[in-house]
């Protein structure tokens, strides 16, 4: 917390508005949207309820195809699946780590042959880093498919000067425990489209028709965010951008500690674009990284420092099985997705990371990768 929650949260309780409506929702959502420029934003009680209502919103439902990416969190890719619609998952590309625009024009042709175009697709910003935007949109806008954009993990990250979660038809945001900024749980769905945001706050307040009594024509959901939530994002959003240039700092500094170590591939910023650098991850590029990425892994934990491997990519989730997927055009067996996957590693990254902690984390890991480059010699 920053230190202005608290007064929020009091402005909650002194005038009573203890409910998922009030105050607080309405600058939260004001703020935010004037934030990211955009002109309609819906607090909601999470980044995947958001998804899900972008979903409704676009008309997706049962047996309707939506492209998602397979290298992201499974709540990119829930929503789906609670609509009745089928995935298909887009393998990475090299340069972002994030959806392959060959991959998908890939799909596309295919589904477009099939006669059976997606209703959507849900494009992810992952670990704060922008995705091939410009192509992606190409693509999409060359069939007409609309675009969700799933920044719960990119608030504040920017591509030529613009906000992520502006360029599709929605954006979506997560306050989540763990996210740059957090309400503790909560999200918003962003749009210039102001109709559909309203209709997104109807859908998720039940669905209640203008009428003195309850009346429903639709069915619709709880997702409304509370206002005492809302009071705690008012004051996360005013230290935003202290907590992106704390990220970044965060980065710049294992970048500089592993700078010699040319095994080591931080995830990649394309041109253009300002990562918040939620997380710093990177890759070890050798033939045996599976093994040492959990070698670093044991090593931190035994250290008292936790870390993780990168997402496990969505078409190898048992929950998944049997789903299309559509690998980027390379010459290696594996897709990039299931490589980055046996080869990456999220580092402690947190906004409030004190020096002296990374100094730490940076002793453990440089340990690991320098025998590991003593072992890679000796063979
Ligand atoms: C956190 C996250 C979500 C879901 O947000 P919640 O607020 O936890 O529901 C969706 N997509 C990605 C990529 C995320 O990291």
């Amino acid at each position: 917390m920053s230190g202005n929650e608290r007064k929020y949260i009091d402005e909650a309780f002194e005038s009573n508005w203890i409910a998922p409506l009030g105050p607080n929702i309405d600058a939260f959502e004001s703020e935010l949207a004037s934030y990211v420029s955009i002109k309609g934003a819906a607090a909601v009680s999470s980044g995947t309820a958001a998804i899900h209502l972008a979903l409704e919103l676009l008309g997706v439902g049962k047996g309707d195809l939506v492209c998602c990416p397979s290298f992201t969190f499974i709540a990119s890719a829930n929503p789906i699946s609670y609509l009745g619609a089928e995935p298909i998952f887009i393998d990475s590309e090299p340069d972002t780590w994030n959806m392959s625009p060959e991959a998908l024009e890939q799909a596309m042709m295919e589904c477009a042959a099939e006669g059976k175009l997606p209703k959507a697709v849900i494009v992810v910003h992952l670990y704060g880093c922008i995705a091939k935007m410009t192509e992606i949109m190409s693509v999409c806008n060359r069939y007409d498919v609309p675009v969700i954009e799933d920044a719960a993990e990119s608030l504040g990250s920017t591509y030529n000067g613009i906000q992520s979660g502006t360029f599709g038809h929605f954006g979506i945001f997560s306050f989540n425990g763990n996210k740059i900024i957090t309400t503790s749980g909560g999200g918003m769905l962003v749009s210039n489209d102001l109709e559909a945001i309203n209709k997104a706050r109807f859908l998720a307040t039940q669905a209640r028709d203008a009428a003195q009594h309850y009346q429903h024509s639709v069915m619709g959901y709880n997702y409304r965010l509370s206002n005492i939530l809302a009071g705690i994002g008012r004051a996360q959003l005013e230290v935003l951008d202290e907590r992106v240039e704390a990220r970044r700092n965060v980065f710049l500094r294992y970048v500089n500690a592993f700078r010699h170590y040319d095994n080591v591939q931080f995830m990649p910023e394309q041109i253009g674009s300002r990562s918040n650098r939620w997380l710093t991850t990177f890759t070890i590029t050798e033939e045996d990284s599976a093994w040492k990425i959990q070698e670093l892994l044991n090593e931190l934990s035994a250290n008292n420092i936790e870390a993780r491997p990168l997402w496990k990519p969505l078409h190898q989730q048992p929950l998944f099985e049997g789903t299309r997927f559509y690998p980027h055009p390379t010459l290696e067996a594996a897709s990039i997705c299931e490589k980055l996957f046996q080869s990456g590693i999220c580092l402690p990254s947190g906004s409030n990371l004190g020096i002296e902690d990374q100094m730490r984390v940076i002793e453990v890991v440089e340990r690991v990768i320098a025998e590991t480059v003593q072992v890679t010699i000796q063979r």
